[in-house]
């Protein structure tokens, strides 16, 4: 029989609830209709459009007029910062943009885009635990300055951001800031106005809705160009007809993760200590990466010495246990993560990286069977390593 499947990699996905494919499920087929149409069957969808509107600005702490419903993370950081650029610079507010060395893809390669049409790009450097520097921040501020984007929580590490503080001084300097709050957003509280941001986005599969849609929050008067142009769907900021059985997953994900909150926060945490300190406890030569207690509840980053990550991933998967070794993003590729690399550590120790992201479904059993089963893995990956065999034979030598 093959091992029970034990699911941690919900910082690359999450199972959708089943609650939510069920709220789903009528906007497939009787309620199909076009939201645009003016008949009934349009205007039932609609309803549940404007309903879902509500409902997720709700629960950010925004007006439903701010929300942008996007295909995805990955498109709501490309239309807040390329919107905002060539609408600022259009403007004639300047071209400079700020970022940091551990963005999401969708937000590192859309200002790599932008450098192409002659903005300017500072990427701010993070400390050993993931964290910027405010101070780096101010000193980068330049009176050209129209955007700053900075991730609320690393989807490698989990190190949070202090997001409130960095919008403060972007606020101080007139400057807007954007952040991707797509680990944070269903996992912790967010309040866009507490945290001082003009633009945010979030991804329902993140929080056990449905792949292939996400939202922009956009503070009301901030310029944005759209990035997809067409009819007039969301306010003609993002054309095309409205994946209505997708926002209507999404605006039910979120309100079930803000409704289990409390609960799935503290239960995270617990499982995310008992991995973190157990795989300390029996295994040695094993690192933390990011942050101790500025972290995501859900997440584990560690490096183990002497041994490759994909290595480990394979034999965990043998077992039924799915993990990721730095981001799926770039998996399959060799590269080193780069938010690893950011934090300055060595090319081995960045290969040598394991993520377990823990879900609200995880139980204590299975963190135990991870813990019973991670350690013989590790073992008989170091008895097969050149480097772990360089590393006994010069121990032995010392002593
Ligand atoms: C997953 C993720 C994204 C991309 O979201 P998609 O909906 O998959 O496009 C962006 N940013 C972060 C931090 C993520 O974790």
């Amino acid at each position: 029989m093959a091992p029970e499947m034990i699911y941690l990699d919900h910082a690359a996905t999450t199972p959708t609830d089943p609650r939510v494919v069920e709220a789903m499920l009528p906007y497939f087929s009787e309620r199909f209709g076009n939201s645009s149409s003016i008949y009934r069957l349009g205007r039932s969808s609609l309803e549940a459009l404007d309903d879902a509107r509500e409902s997720v600005a709700g629960l950010i702490g925004a007006r439903r007029k701010e929300i942008i419903f996007t295909s995805g993370g990955s498109e709501a950081d490309n239309l807040a910062i390329k919107g905002v650029a060539f609408a600022q610079r259009e403007a004639g507010r300047g071209n400079h943009i700020i970022t940091s060395a551990i963005e999401h893809h969708a937000v590192l390669h859309s200002v790599e885009y932008l450098e192409h049409f002659g903005f300017e790009i500072t990427v701010l450097p993070v400390d050993e635990t993931g964290l910027i520097s405010l101070d780096d921040l101010r000193a980068a501020l330049r009176s050209t300055t129209v955007l700053v984007s900075i991730m609320a929580a690393n989807n490698e590490i989990g190190t949070i951001q202090p997001i409130a503080e960095i919008g403060a001084i972007c606020r101080e300097h007139d400057v807007l800031f954007h952040t991707d709050a797509v680990q944070m957003v269903g996992a912790l509280p967010v309040d866009v106005k507490a945290l001082n941001v003009d633009l945010l986005s979030l991804t329902a599969h993140k929080f056990y809705g449905p792949k292939g849609v996400g939202a922009l929050y956009m503070r009301r008067g901030v310029p944005l160009l759209p990035q997809i142009n067409g009819g007039s769907q969301e306010r003609r900021l993002r054309a095309g007809t409205e994946n209505v059985p997708g926002i209507v997953g999404l605006a039910t994900a979120l309100r079930i993760a803000v409704e289990q909150m409390d609960f799935a926060s503290r239960h995270c945490t617990l499982l995310r200590d008992r991995l973190i300190d157990g795989i300390a406890e029996r295994i040695s030569y094993v690192q933390l990466n990011g942050h101790r207690s500025a972290r995501l509840p859900n997440n584990v980053n560690l490096s183990f010495e002497f041994i490759e990550g994909e290595s480990m991933l394979l034999l965990l998967d043998q077992q039924g246990i799915y993990a990721s070794s730095g981001s799926a993003c770039t998996s399959g590729s060799l590269d080193p993560s780069h938010v690893l690399m950011a934090l300055d550590s060595s090319p081995e120790r960045a290969h040598g990286s394991l993520r377990l992201t823990v879900g609200r479904e995880n139980t204590v059993a299975q963190i135990d069977r991870v813990l019973e089963l991670l350690p013989p893995i590790v073992e008989r990956l170091r008895s097969v390593s050149p480097m772990y065999k360089q590393f006994t034979a010069q121990r032995a030598v010392a002593t």
